[in-house]
């Protein structure tokens, strides 16, 4: 069994520290959010995670690149997202809820943002092609066709399995005109595919763009795609003063690597009246392999570069994860979440895969939303709080549309949804 739960700070140390994130100044210098996080990545790779970190300094804050990122933001991705009130799930829970639609977005995710951003620094930084790699296909997708709207060729790495798997997002890649390599070493799932992305940018680290997709790896990936997540929370924290009349008294968000999470709670860390909330999958249950839980059952280790809280047994090998949804399938969790947690900024429950798909048949039958599965874990946790505490303000990101999962529903779910609508 492991024998450390976590890393333990006093509450002194705490507190520095969500000052010291309210602040801006995390991560530091050397990309640690506090214990965690930092950049353990071999010798050959961190001369381009260093060039990375030079760029982003020139470049993400620079007026010319921010215009540029707004205006794409605005015409191409289709910001600011929604936010719409819930009425019928307000009227079934006693609560004020209020949905940040990231499932509006272009390509249907909040992904798009992340990797919108990341092209056009690829382009700035004169790189002449990006490398990717993807699991369940979706960050493929948003980087397939951000690289085709940047104008830069795009490689993704896909472990032959999920190319099996996941057909439909291999064909969009295609079409969106990325080169998808189906990789055959190792696991041949995503594991598989991150070995090999990395080996291909090793070879060429001034010409390539590797282009991560979650808050996760090595530093500076989880500050750079929490900075371009960010976004979400800072609209929707301007939403609900405008349309809900007030910051929300609890706002939750799912977890997998943690981008959508991250992006929609940092510009409410410093609301110390509004409680935040990640959930994870708690997959088939609480045993081993059986769930993707990983802040609510992990201990901290080191996975993709950075030191953060994870599944793996004593002799740190990586368990076997399981979730209904694919995008929170992962045994890792961004570094700056495992910070949260520590401090106790946010708290971390989990959403069985049952649980989920029935607060996803909720959401279609009263608000007349398909979400993704991974968002309906979201819908879970807001909905017991919401029974917990009534009358009360609640936001949820919504992190993606649900057509991508129809195969899994039509297994899964049953067919007479709306016959349920009266109960
Ligand atoms: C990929 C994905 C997630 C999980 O990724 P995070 O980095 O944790 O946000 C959640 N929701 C949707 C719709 C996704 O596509």
């Amino acid at each position: 069994m492991p024998t450390k739960r976590s890393v333990e700070l006093s509450s002194a140390e705490q507190q520095a520290l969500l000052k010291r994130l309210i602040d801006g100044e995390l991560p530091d210098a050397q990309g640690r959010f506090g214990p965690f996080g930092g950049r353990y990545a071999p010798e050959t790779l961190v001369p381009a995670l260093q060039r990375l970190e030079d760029g982003i300094r020139e470049h993400l804050k620079d007026d010319s690149f921010v215009a540029e990122l707004n205006a794409e933001l605005t015409q191409w991705v289709g910001r600011p997202t929604a936010l719409t009130y819930a009425r019928g799930l307000s009227q079934r829970w006693g609560a004020s809820v209020w949905l940040k639609r990231e499932d509006l977005a272009h390509t249907g995710a909040h992904k798009i943002n992340n990797a919108l951003g990341q092209a056009l620094l690829a382009k700035r930084l004169g790189a002449t092609r990006v490398i990717a790699e993807t699991g369940a296909g979706q960050h493929g997708v948003a980087t397939a066709a951000a690289c085709a709207r940047v104008g830069i060729p795009c490689i993704v790495y896909m472990g032959e399995v999920d190319v099996a798997r996941q057909a439909p997002n291999v064909d969009r890649m295609y079409q969106l005109g990325a080169e998808v390599v189906p990789v055959t070493s190792g696991d041949r799932t995503l594991r598989a595919a991150i070995d090999e992305a990395f080996r291909d940018w090793v070879s060429d680290p001034e010409g390539s763009y590797y282009l991560l997709g979650s808050a996760v790896g090595p530093h500076p990936y989880p500050y750079l795609v929490r900075e371009l997540q960010a976004i979400i929370g800072r609209e929707a924290r301007a939403q609900m003063h405008q349309l809900a009349g007030g910051l929300p008294d609890a706002v939750f968000a799912c977890v997998g690597g943690g981008s959508n999470a991250i992006g929609l709670f940092h510009p409410f860390l410093g609301d110390k009246d509004t409680l935040l909330y990640g959930v994870e999958a708690g997959g088939r249950g609480t045993g081993l392999g059986e769930n993707s839980a990983t802040l609510a059952t992990g201990t901290p280790g080191v996975l993709h570069g950075s030191y953060s809280i994870l599944l793996h047994n004593d002799d740190g090998q990586i368990q076997e994860t399981h979730s209904v949804s694919a995008g929170l399938d992962y045994p890792g969790v961004g570094p700056e979440h495992s910070l949260l947690q520590a401090i106790g900024r946010v708290s971390y429950v989990s959403a069985t895969d049952a649980e989920a798909l029935e607060a996803l048949r909720e959401c279609c039958a009263f608000e007349g939303i398909l979400t993704a599965i991974e968002s309906a874990h979201a819908f879970v946790g807001a909905r017991r709080w919401a029974k917990d505490n009534p009358n009360k303000r609640v936001l949820i990101g919504l992190s993606g549309r649900g057509d991508k999962d129809m195969p899994t529903l039509s297994k899964v779910l049953p067919r007479d949804v709306f016959k349920n609508k009266a109960a």
